[in-house]
């Protein structure tokens, strides 16, 4: 990475915000065992790549090639400054996130980061902290895991900036924004979010990478920008693995998207 492409914090709260991370949830020693497990695991037992089967990638070259990229950036929602993304929500990419949200494919997640980090790097963006959409607490103890946390981590390990993975709490178990229009999908997750009061001194005047694994019709990203916002963050950008494609005469199904570029 060269020195063009490393965020840059501004003055006002990076050292502020770099004694709170580092003291409170910088999980990089996490990552860093989590890397060198799986390592070791691979030697056991060697990836299969999630689309074609082929022994020894997570994602193959193959099957990367075939993703749909999406390059440039969009604004779904007006509390979001830009959102990238690494492709259309389809083929080897939809696989991918597949088996990382329902198969506890971990490494999965690894792939993603490093894809995304491609999107998201050339943009510059003026961001402090990188933060996950999270779970309810409930889909949390089922699944195990945070898919965007996973995916927020290995992306800012190429970022070299760190993850507040706890930012965000969500306060409410909403139902799923499956077969739902964009309106119903926004009332769905409004109020649904809120900030962890303990990073509030941080997020004062700053910038926010928000990462999530899918942007249907931006409503989730909308509500965690909203809260961001409202406690007193600068700006949010966000970073999600896909992009699916939506419309409300048909959702769930249609081939048309209400703002793809
Ligand atoms: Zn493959």
């Amino acid at each position: 990475m060269n020195d063009q492409n490393v965020p840059v914090s501004r003055t006002s709260s990076a050292s502020t915000v770099a004694r709170l991370i580092s003291t409170q949830f910088l999980p990089t020693w996490r990552y860093v065992v989590h890397t060198a497990y799986r390592t070791a695991k691979n030697l056991v037992y060697p990836p299969v790549c999630v689309n074609c089967g082929r022994v020894g990638f997570v994602l193959c070259q193959y099957c990367q090639a075939e993703i749909t990229p999406i390059k440039g950036t969009t604004a779904p929602v007006k509390s979001i400054k830009a959102l990238v993304s690494i492709g259309v929500h389809d083929g080897p990419l939809r696989a991918t996130i597949h088996a990382l949200k329902y198969e506890k494919n971990r490494q999965a997640a690894v792939i993603l980061g490093k894809l995304l980090s491609e999107r998201v790097i050339p943009q510059e963006w003026p961001f402090d902290i990188v933060i996950p959409v999270p779970l309810h607490v409930k889909r949390l103890k089922e699944r195990g895991y945070n898919q965007a946390k996973l995916i927020a981590e290995a992306l800012a390990s190429h970022l070299e900036t760190s993850v507040v993975a706890d930012g965000l709490q969500k306060i409410l178990a909403t139902e799923t924004q499956v077969g739902k229009s964009a309106q119903q999908r926004r009332t769905n997750v409004e109020s649904a979010f809120s900030v962890n009061p303990a990073i509030a001194p941080i997020l004062d005047q700053s910038s926010i990478l928000l990462v999530d694994d899918v942007c249907t019709t931006g409503a989730t990203l909308e509500a965690c920008a909203d809260a961001l916002l409202q406690a007193g963050a600068h700006t949010v950008y966000t970073a999600t693995a896909s992009q699916a494609q939506y419309t409300d005469s048909s959702p769930g199904t249609a081939t048309d998207s209400i703002f793809l570029p």
